[in-house]
């Protein structure tokens, strides 16, 4: 067969640089430019494991592309006196691996750890999982527990939202047409603070959660719960605190906590349905044992 000779030209042209249909901004200020010029018309990608999967039949119809993975600020995690700044092209991989995360946020090094495979975790950002807001997104339900704010960006300026506050309905969010996810804020606790992520699927690796639950508490000097929050995914349209057993968690010493009772609040409280993945029924005792499991998780630690 005849080898086919590398048209160098050809190559360029499609490589999608020059094309009116794909943006691939390498700075703040050429986003900003194509958001004012297109915003309402893009359509944007990241890693594309969401994206590619639930269009491949229709890719052909998407209009104009916008692809941030030119776009190094987005992938910057910046570290503060107060606060993290994770950049939204930050990969679930690159959470797993780094040591700041560990450390600081140690329920979201286990999710991103927990997520599909070693080549979805090296595609798929943190952004992507957060706009896609799948009930079962994995990250979500930690960034509740560690009180996220979310810098959102358009051509109009920016507005920061409380990831509390981000998630309207099963793949639904307040995002705007033209708005972006800059980057994901996490305030850094001056307490020592204790975690746990459980994540229930119908096997060990590459599935979509059946439930999962996320935990982090913070301690007083006097070793009391001075802060707890407690969220819950795959059990309720949006990942969802559980502000009863926080309460109840409360002023507590960690031995003095009946672990039963939160279980039992935590069971009571989500609103499941039934799907592929498990029944309402099924979602409601397991969401008691992974409670369980959680508390206990801190208390070892
Ligand atoms: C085989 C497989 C296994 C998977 N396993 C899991 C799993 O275990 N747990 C889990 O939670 N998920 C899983 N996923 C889903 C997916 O990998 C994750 O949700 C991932 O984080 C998506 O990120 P992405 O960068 O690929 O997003 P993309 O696919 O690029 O984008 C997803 C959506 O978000 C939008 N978007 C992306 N970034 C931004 C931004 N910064 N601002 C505005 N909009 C944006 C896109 O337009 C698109 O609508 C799996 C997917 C596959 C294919």
């Amino acid at each position: 067969m005849k080898k086919q000779s590398i048209n160098v030209k050809n190559k360029l042209g499609t490589s999608g640089k020059d094309s009116d249909k794909y943006f691939r901004p390498e700075s703040k200020e050429e986003l900003k430019k194509i958001l004012e010029d297109y915003t309402d018309e893009l359509t944007v990608i990241a890693g594309g494991t969401d994206l590619l999967v639930a269009n491949y039949k229709n890719l052909y119809k998407i209009e104009k592309w916008l692809d941030l993975n030119w776009l190094d600020s987005f992938k910057e995690i910046k570290i503060f006196d107060d606060k993290v700044e994770i950049g939204s092209m930050v990969t679930h991989e690159r959470l797993d691996k780094l040591d700041q995360i560990k450390e600081h946020f140690p329920v979201i090094q286990k999710a991103a750890a927990d997520v599909g495979s070693p080549q979805i975790r090296s595609r798929g950002t943190i952004g992507g999982n957060i706009v896609t807001s799948s009930p079962a997104g994995d990250l979500l339900p930690t960034l509740l527990v560690y009180d996220a704010k979310l810098k959102i960006i358009s051509k109009d300026g920016e507005r920061i939202v409380d990831a509390n506050d981000f998630f309207t309905g099963p793949k639904q969010n307040v995002l705007g047409d033209g708005e972006l996810v800059e980057k994901i804020i996490l305030p850094l606790e001056e307490n020592k603070s204790k975690g746990a992520w459980v994540k229930v699927g119908k096997r060990k690796a590459l599935v979509i959660s059946s439930i999962s639950l996320a935990l982090n508490l913070v301690f007083d000097n006097d070793n009391k719960i001075k802060d707890a929050r407690i969220c819950v995914g795959s059990a309720a349209p949006v990942p969802l605190r559980i502000e009863k057993a926080e309460q109840s968690l409360k002023n507590k010493k960690i031995k003095k906590v009946n672990i039963a009772e939160i279980a039992q609040i935590v069971s009571d409280e989500i609103s499941p349905i039934d799907d592929i993945r498990g029944t309402a029924e099924y979602r409601r005792k397991v969401a008691y044992n992974i409670t369980k499991s959680a508390l206990q998780e801190v208390i070892n630690q």
